[in-house]
């Protein structure tokens, strides 16, 4: 049967059932006919396009306990997966307490590199998640801290120069690390005029990009002399995410955009920071003595959170409730593939307690 030509109806059709179709697949066509025939409107899209491959590697997580049996420490991604902008997921907070009761060891890790963990830990506190430390929360803009940190970069006396917001300064004042721009060059703008330059500090060792949204010619002009002039600067980035998710009317350059500016100007590549790199987990995998394989990352971004999970041997849930749809999963483009997926966070509750 060939699964490109047949053509579904988005509203009558739930992800649940096409989940199903690729288990049944000689009801397929004769599913979306009779659903379509009953709201009686017209196709609207075209084919999912997926190979057989795929869809058998496609599990729903049926089962939470045996994976629960088997993973001593689960791994959140933040946005999508426990929050949806200020809501909080439905048994987001049941979860967290289950698996703490359960002794297992509870991570959130997030590429948003706006907030400090501090920061963080008040939107946990504000949305009724007071179970949770300031140490489990793993953000990327800790980790341009804890790497810096982790090359013993403030012995050396140089400055960091910051693309990004307050959570990059808060997590550069907490480790003790000089730093320059950010907040403070947000209204600059270059001297252009004949003769005009910008003049960078030959201290500076480390540029961070992070997203920002006053980015600005002054910031990458300033970012550019520094990688291109100051001897070893290293060029860091928090993560590459394309988009963002600024608001819920549409998707919103991430900050690949501002990495790519930086990118493209100095013809360096960053070292990332943020997921899908591993520097983020490897302290709390060697602090708690775990293989790869007793760890699960559950998130709702392919090529993030997932491909993260992948590329570190973890275990890998990710929940539709997110950004990621059944569409996108099942899609004959997407080769990154989770051991398991769940609607949200609620399907990881154990029944047995
Ligand atoms: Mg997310």
């Amino acid at each position: 049967m060939d699964f490109s030509c047949v053509a579904f109806h988005t509203n009558c059709l739930s992800y649940f059932t096409i989940s199903r179709l690729f288990y049944r697949k000689v009801t397929v066509v004769s599913l979306c006919k009779r659903r379509c025939c009953h709201s009686g409107s017209s196709v609207a899209v075209r084919g999912i396009h997926m190979d057989v491959t795929t869809s058998a590697k496609v599990k729903k997580l049926s089962h939470p306990q045996n994976l629960l049996d088997g993973v001593h420490m689960f791994i959140f991604d933040c946005d999508g997966v426990i929050w949806k902008g200020d809501s909080l997921i439905a048994g987001a907070k049941e979860l967290i307490t289950q698996l703490k009761s359960m002794r297992k060891q509870v991570y959130f890790i997030t590429n948003n590199s706006t907030k400090s963990r501090a920061a963080y830990l008040k939107k946990f506190h504000s949305l009724g998640l007071d179970n949770v430390d300031a140490e489990e929360i793993l953000s990327s803009s800790y980790a341009a801290a804890a790497y810096l940190t982790s090359i013993d970069f403030q012995s050396k006396g140089k400055k960091v120069y910051v693309i990004g917001e307050r959570g990059i300064e808060e997590e550069l004042e907490k480790h003790h690390i000089a730093y320059l721009g950010g907040e403070s060059d947000k209204n600059k703008v270059p001297d252009m005029r004949p003769g005009g330059k910008v003049v960078q500090d030959p201290q500076v060792g480390a540029v961070v990009v992070g997203f920002d949204r006053y980015i600005n010619y002054y910031k990458i002009q300033y970012a550019q002399l520094c990688l291109s002039q100051n001897s070893e600067c290293l060029f860091i980035a928090t993560n590459l995410d394309s988009v963002t998710h600024l608001t819920d009317a549409q998707e919103w350059a991430g900050n690949g955009a501002m990495v790519g500016a930086i990118r493209g100007c100095t013809q360096k590549e960053p070292i990332v920071v943020g997921k899908p790199s591993p520097l983020l987990i490897n302290d709390v995998i060697q602090k708690h003595r775990l293989e790869p394989y007793q760890i699960c990352m559950v998130g709702d971004r392919l090529d993030t959170d997932i491909l993260f999970g992948k590329n570190n041997g973890l275990r890998t849930v990710l929940s539709l409730s997110g950004v990621t749809t059944m569409e996108n999963l099942l899609s004959d483009k997407n080769k990154i593939l989770p051991d398991y997926y769940i609607q949200s966070v609620a399907d990881l509750l154990s029944k047995n307690i």
